[in-house]
């Protein structure tokens, strides 16, 4: 005889066939009320049909198993037997409600179907036994709506349509307003439209309703909502949803009835207190449907003082059993209290942080479970200023959430307006509105609260700029159009101009009119208490992306333990630095160029000079310049006389370089190392300002530890040029000085063939930094700031699973990155016998699962930018805490 798994698993009246853990089979609806269940919460009794199910029903071409039909019957009959009462049954029916329930939440994947089991002979029964045959009728015709437009596909609104117009000719407004014998005609025509609509009479045997209705949860499974749901999620591997079936509570039978839902602890704030609201008198969908405002929780003790208490009981019950705070659903038949849910509770990033420091002290968990509560990304709630949650503006558009955090400002829609418009009105926010981003904005970018742009995607300019710095940004924002000239930004039919207030939530992509008040955030002291304990757990260290003194001394005090990256090319923009830098490109010799770059030396000293102070004690890597020089000059005839007229040299000249410097693929054209190879003076310049600041601050008692980065090599040789050349110097300046500095030459890895060559090129290099984002680019052949016009269709095509410039692909640009420490370490062991240093400081360096890569390939650093920290902190203790096993990140 062939065995098959058992595929029902039936609950209630204090026993179970399942437990909580077992999710992946039960779904974690029904894992939850299994559970309920045998700690002796009450629970409408009911079963469970599995996962396994779902699976076995698609595998055989969506036909169900055998066995599930008696298993069913069976567990049915339990439940017969438990409410004493027959499914089907004329005078007294059961009625049960049939749910999906998936291993992880999905919200909105199906609708729940109510009240199956009612039909033209139960729904008499039903109200006679009720005493109430308006409920009974009410209950018959939500049954033959939500039946229909779940399991059977009849558009909802055909029934909607029937109902406003029976209110209309009853002249009634509200649906509670209609008798009994206004829900007979309606029932009437509901079915009407159900025959209609499916060609044959809405069912009146409960037990195919049944069945239809769970063929339905599993044929929703593979809807197209919840197949693109699973796709935003990220959620894989699950074997499909569960089915509940469960026993009917009515919480609309009258006063001494009721519904609610609460939180164990308060959701924003993690407050250890009761938070939810109820309606007396209503059904659970009233509750959340709006439709009638309900009493917040508390209120309860005065209406129900039992029910209250007891649900007091069950909430401390709870929690001291799932060790967590829960999301509960309750209703009240008649005076007694049936749970029908419970969940852990998703919760805001300092409610998160807040509930598990709570938790440890209350003694329920551990440090290390604490550790691993907490969403890393939710923590950008604690560290960026949010919008007023009381605030009324609505969002008018959207874009891409680029760079998180919200803000409030007066359109701009240029950096050099910006600039002088802080002149002018230091005080007054900026919202600089811009098409996209250049290296040529950096200064009004800087200057602006926030930005918006209308193309470009997560790896943009506008985007990686801002999130270096903190900045909200919101980009790719298509439905606003820009008009420059008019100074007119049109948005939503709405025509704003420069100076108008606009806002945007970088970390929803939300964009509003007007200006929004936003609340600063609070870094408050169970934070610090849950870091400290990422910090014991994990192994990587954790840098920052960091260009100014400000930005260096902020990401400290998020807790970075050195600077991974300080991109130079930063510090060449502002007036005076600008003037100079033009000079060095337009210089017609070497000579001309050492002066120019004379010119530029001492900022860039006193910029060195401020971030190793900043940083004391720890490493700073600085890289060598990367862009391309022509991102210096101005590309417009108007701003091309003003640098000549600046520099005293004729526009053409002006013209001509800008032109013999264009270049058709500037990402792979004249930058990173091949600049100082071809004009050796603009490292020799960097290396002295780096070099003679850290003998300063040397001098000035404090301890530094200079890392000099060469970016884009592609060879052994350009490194080894680059790295001779900078070392030569480095040693006389230190040894002139008389000081003992110590300092590192190393390199990005950022372009394929600088992985595959890592041994050789370890041999020249004291240190790897991966630089994913041009490696990305490189290893796909996609140019980063372009990828906005495909990404979108690459990602619903499931071509790629995520955006790999957000998060690293683990199967292409992950193999060179592991090959790439493997042979490095290997290269610089053999020729050196000592650690080669690996690090990351591509954007992928603050994302969560791109940092658990990071840790299981072996590296001993990410950096990431200043607000980013604390979420690669707890990134990296979750993964060397969860080595081997899974992390479970509620999504
Ligand atoms: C990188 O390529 O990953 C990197 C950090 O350098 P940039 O983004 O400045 O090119
Ligand atoms: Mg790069």
């Amino acid at each position: 005889m062939s065995t098959h798994p058992k595929y029902v698993y039936s609950f209630g009246g204090g026993k179970a066939d399942g437990r909580a853990d077992m999710k992946e089979l039960l779904g974690g609806k029904g894992a939850n009320l299994a559970e309920m269940s045998s700690i002796g919460i009450p629970v409408p009794p009911g079963f469970t049909i599995t996962t396994e199910v779902c699976h076995d029903y698609y595998e055989a071409g969506r036909k169900l198993p055998e066995s599930v039909k008696p298993e069913v019957e069976a567990a049915l009959k339990k439940v017969e037997e438990q409410v004493g009462k027959k499914f089907g049954d004329a005078s007294d029916p059961l009625l049960v409600s049939v749910r999906s329930g998936a291993a992880l939440s999905m919200p909105g994947m199906m609708n729940t179907i109510l009240n199956l089991g009612l039909t033209d002979a139960a729904v008499e029964g039903f109200g006679k036994k009720t005493n109430n045959l308006r409920l009974a009728l009410d209950s018959y015709r939500r049954l033959i709506d939500m039946f229909g437009s779940t399991a059977m596909g009849v558009e909802h609104e055909l029934f909607e349509h029937e109902l406003t117009g029976l209110k209309k000719e009853k002249k009634v407004k509200e649906d509670t307003e209609l008798t009994a014998d206004d829900l007979k005609e309606l029932v009437k025509r509901y079915k009407a439209v159900y025959q209609k609509a499916v060609g044959e009479p809405f069912p009146q045997d409960p037990k195919d309703q049944l069945w239809k209705a769970i063929m339905a949860v599993f044929n929703s499974w593979m809807g197209n909502k919840a197949v693109e749901y699973r796709r935003i999620e990220r959620i894989t591997g699950l074997k499909g949803t569960a089915v509940n079936v469960q026993a009917m509570v009515f919480g609309n039978t009258g006063d001494n009835s009721g519904t609610g839902v609460a939180f164990t602890r308060d959701p924003n704030n993690g407050e250890n207190t009761f938070y939810g609201d109820y309606l007396i008198n209503a059904q659970g969908e009233d509750v959340v449907a709006g439709i009638r405002t309900p009493e917040p929780i508390s209120r309860l003790h005065e209406e129900m003082p039992k029910v209250y208490d007891q649900l007091m009981d069950i909430r401390q019950k709870l929690e001291k059993h799932y060790k967590e705070m829960q999301d509960i659903e309750f209703t009240v038949q008649d005076g007694t209290l049936y749970m029908l849910q419970t969940r852990t509770g998703k919760r805001t990033g300092t409610s998160a942080v807040r509930i598990a420091v709570e938790l440890v002290k209350e003694g329920l968990i551990d440090e290390k479970t604490a550790v691993q509560r907490v969403n890393p990304e939710s923590l950008n709630h604690l560290l960026l200023p949010q919008l007023d949650p009381k605030s009324k503006n609505k969002p008018v558009a959207q874009g891409i959430a680029a760079s998180p955090g919200a803000a409030s400002g007066k359109i701009i829609l240029t950096a050099e307006a910006a600039v002088e418009f802080a002149e002018k009105h230091p005080d007054e926010p900026i919202m600089l509105v811009r098409k996209e981003t250049s290296p040529e904005d950096v200064a009004g970018m800087h200057l602006a609260k926030g930005i918006l742009t209308s193309t470009g995607g997560k790896a943009s300019h506008a985007a990686v700029v801002a999130r270096g710095w903190g900045k909200p940004c919101v980009v790719g924002c298509e439905a606003i159009k820009i008009d420059e000239k008019a100074g007119t930004v049109t948005i939503a039919g709405k025509t704003l101009k420069v100076g108008d207030y606009i806002t945007i939530n970088g970390t929803t992509g939300d964009v509003m009119i007007g200006q929004v008040e936003t609340i600063d955030p609070s870094v408050s002291g169970d934070f610090a208490v849950l870091m400290g304990w990422a910090d014991k757990a994990r192994k990587l260290k954790v840098r920052t992306n960091a260009d100014t003194p400000a930005d260096a001394a902020k990401a400290r005090e998020f807790g970075a333990e050195g600077i991974g990256l300080c991109r130079t090319e930063h510090m060449f923009f502002g007036d005076e630095r600008i003037v100079a830098m033009r000079k060095m490109i337009l210089a017609d010799d070497t000579k001309g160029r050492e002066a120019a770059l004379a010119a530029l030396e001492p900022f860039q000293k006193k910029d060195f000079v401020g971030i190793f102070e900043a940083m004391d004690g720890l490493p700073v890597t600085i890289r060598l310049l990367d862009p391309p020089l022509h991102e210096f000059l101005p590309h417009d005839a108007k701003g091309q006389e003003t640098v000549a007229k600046e520099l005293g040299i004729p526009v053409q000249k002006v013209k001509d370089r800008v032109e013999q410097l264009h270049e058709f693929n500037p990402m792979l054209g004249f930058r990173g190392c091949r600049l100082p190879i071809v004009y050796p003076e603009i490292g020799d310049m960097q290396v002295r300002a780096i070099i003679s600041a850290a003998i300063d601050v040397k001098k000035a008692g404090k301890s530094v530890l200079p890392e000099i980065m060469i970016p884009l090599i592609g060879t052994v040789a350009e490194l080894k040029i680059l790295k001779e050349r900078a070392i030569k110097l480095a040693d006389e300046l230190i040894k002139a000085s008389g000081q003992k500095v110590e300092y590192l030459v190393g390199t990005m890895i950022e372009i394929p063939r600088a992985a595959l060559v890592a041994d050789k090129v370890a041999e020249e290099a004291q240190f790897f930094s991966f630089g994913t984002n041009d490696l990305t680019q490189m290893t796909f052949g996609f140019s980063r700031d372009d990828i906005k016009s495909f990404m979108g269709t690459y990602l619903k095509e499931k071509i790629l699973p995520v955006d790999p410039f957000q998060s690293i692909d683990v199967e292409g640009v992950g193999q060179l990155i592991e090959w790439g420490v493997k042979r490095g370490r290997e290269g610089r062991k053999a020729k050196h016998n000592e650690h080669l240093k690996v690090g990351i400081c591509g954007e992928h360096g603050g994302d969560p699962d791109s940092v658990v890569f990071c840790h299981k390939v072996g590296m001993d650093y990410v950096s990431c930018s200043p607000f980013r920290v604390p979420i690669a902190r707890l990134a990296a203790a979750q993964a060397s805490l969860a080595e081997g096993g899974k992390i479970a990140r509620d999504k």
